[in-house]
C-alpha cells in the first residue's frame, strides 16, 4: 500500500467515533426493544439512513483527498523535527493552528510550559580491547537520550560492563560496577514484532532505556548505555526518554546501535574494554509552548466533545512523520472533511495537537489541570499515534 492510501485507511479508522456518538443510544433501543430468542438474530441497524448515508460520503471523500499527506509533508519536509521547546515545535504550533482556521475550526492555543533539552555533541569510540592494533580505535554510533545530562566537554574514559538484564546486573557487586560504564545488551525481539505485536516487543525492550541509567546509576556506574530500541538495522541509533528519579545519580545516558551492541559485548566477553564517551547535551529553562485546540461545534450537544488528536512534538533525529506528524494530519482531515462535506455533527469535533508527548507529556497532563470541570463532557478521545504504517485495527 502507498503512504498515501495507509493515511486514507487510518483517517477511516478515525471515523469510527462519529459511530460512537450515535451507538449508545441507539444500542439502547435495541436492548429494550428484542425479546428473548432461541436463535441468533441478525444485527441490528443501529444507525440511521441519513447518517449512514454521510458516513459514506465521508469515506469517498477521505479515499480521494489528499489533504492529510500534504499536511505530513509539510510538517516533516518544510517545518522538520519539532523537539519540544525548538523553533521548530512553535512553527508547527503556529501552522497547525493556522491551518485549522483557514478550513473553519474555532482555534485555541493553550499555554503549556514544557522541558526544552537540546541535543549537543555525542561520540564514542572503544579505546582498549583485546586484539587491537597499536594506535587505533574502534568508533561506536550513538546518541544521547532525552533528558540525560552530558559528561563534561572532553569525555569519560571507562571500563565497559555489559549486562541482559536488571538481573545481571544486580547479580554483579557494587564494587564491579563502581566508576564503570554498564551497557544493557536487552535486544529487541524481532521474532514477536513478526508475529503482529510489535508494541509489546517495543515495550519491553524501552523498559531498560527508561530505568537501565538509574539502575546502573544506584549501582555506581559513571555513564548508562542500553542498545537501541527498535529493529533497525544499517547501524542507526534510536532515541527517546529515559527516566531519573530524584533519589538516584544523573548519569550520561545513550544508546548505542544494535551492531554496535553486540560489538562491544563480543569483545568484553574476550578481555577488558575502555570507552571514550562524550554527549554534551544540555537542560535550558523550561519554556512556554502550546497545544492546539481547534472545535467544530455541536449542532445538539455543543458542550460534549469527541476528541481527534496526534502530538506534534516529535524526536530530532528524523522529521517527525510518523511519530507523529501521521496523527495530527488525520486529525486535521478528519476536521476538514467535515467541514468540505458541510455535515453537522451533533456533538463538538475537537482537534488536538498535543504538545511534549516525548518527553515529558506536559500537554496532555495541562489539558487534564485546565479543562477538569468538563471531563464528564469528553464523549470520546483518541490520539492516533502507532504509526502510520498498514492498520491492522482499532483499539478502544
Ligand atoms: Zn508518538
Amino acid at each position: 500500500m502507498s503512504e498515501l492510501n495507509q493515511l486514507r485507511v487510518v483517517f477511516l479508522l478515525s471515523l469510527s467515533l462519529f459511530f460512537c456518538a450515535e451507538r449508545v443510544g441507539a444500542q439502547q433501543t435495541a436492548a429494550e426493544t428484542s425479546s428473548p430468542t432461541a436463535s441468533p438474530s441478525s444485527t441490528p441497524a443501529v444507525f440511521s439512513a441519513p447518517t449512514l448515508a454521510e458516513l459514506k460520503r465521508l469515506q469517498q471523500a477521505a479515499l480521494t483527498s489528499d489533504y492529510a499527506y500534504r499536511q505530513v509533508a509539510h510538517l516533516s519536509n518544510n517545518i522538520g523535527p519539532r523537539l519540544t521547546g525548538s523553533a521548530q515545535a512553535a512553527k508547527a504550533v503556529e501552522y497547525v493552528a493556522s491551518e485549522l482556521k483557514v478550513i473553519g475550526c474555532e482555534v485555541q492555543l493553550e499555554k503549556v510550559t514544557v522541558p526544552h533539552w537540546v541535543r549537543g555533541e555525542e561520540t564514542a569510540a572503544l579505546v582498549q580491547f583485546p586484539g587491537q592494533a597499536v594506535n587505533t580505535t574502534q568508533k561506536i554510533v550513538l546518541c544521547a537520550l532525552g533528558p540525560s545530562v552530558a559528561t563534561p566537554p572532553n569525555g569519560i574514559e571507562a571500563e565497559v560492563i555489559v549486562v541482559r538484564n536488571f538481573d545481571e546486573l544486580k547479580s554483579l557487586s557494587r564494587e564491579k560496577v563502581a566508576g564503570k560504564i554498564v551497557l544493557f545488551n536487552y535486544p529487541f525481539d524481532k521474532q514477536m514484532a513478526a508475529e503482529g505485536r510489535g508494541g509489546e516487543a517495543y515495550g519491553e525492550a524501552v523498559f531498560y532505556r527508561s530505568n537501565g541509567p538509574v539502575a546502573a546509576a544506584r549501582q555506581g556506574a559513571i555513564a548508562c548505555l542500553i542498545r537501541s530500541v527498535g529493529g533497525a538495522d544499517y547501524r542507526l541509533p534510536h532515541t527517546g526518554e529515559t527516566d531519573y528519579v530524584n533519589d538516584a545519580p544523573k548519569i550520561p545516558a545513550g544508546a548505542v546501535t544494535a551492531e554496535d551492541a553486540d560489538l562491544i559485548a563480543d569483545l568484553v566477553r574476550q578481555g577488558p574494554v575502555r570507552l571514550k564517551l562524550v554527549i554534551t547535551p544540555q537542560t535550558l529553562p523550561d519554556i512556554e509552548s502550546a497545544n492546539v485546540i481547534a472545535d467544530i461545534k455541536g449542532s445538539e450537544h455543543p458542550e460534549q466533545m469527541i476528541v481527534v488528536s496526534g502530538h506534534l512534538d516529535s524526536w530530532d533525529l528524523g522529521t517527525g512523520a510518523i511519530d507523529d506528524g501521521a496523527g495530527v494530519a488525520v486529525s486535521m482531515e478528519t476536521a476538514n472533511l467535515v467541514q468540505k462535506l458541510h455535515l453537522k455533527p451533533k456533538r463538538t469535533i475537537r482537534v488536538i495537537a498535543w504538545m511534549n508527548e516525548e518527553n515529558g507529556l506536559a500537554g496532555s497532563k495541562q489539558y487534564a489541570k485546565d479543562h477538569e470541570k468538563e471531563w464528564m463532557n469528553h464523549f470520546a478521545a483518541m490520539e492516533t499515534d502507532g504509526g502510520a504504517d498498514h492498520p491492522l485495527g482499532i483499539n478502544i
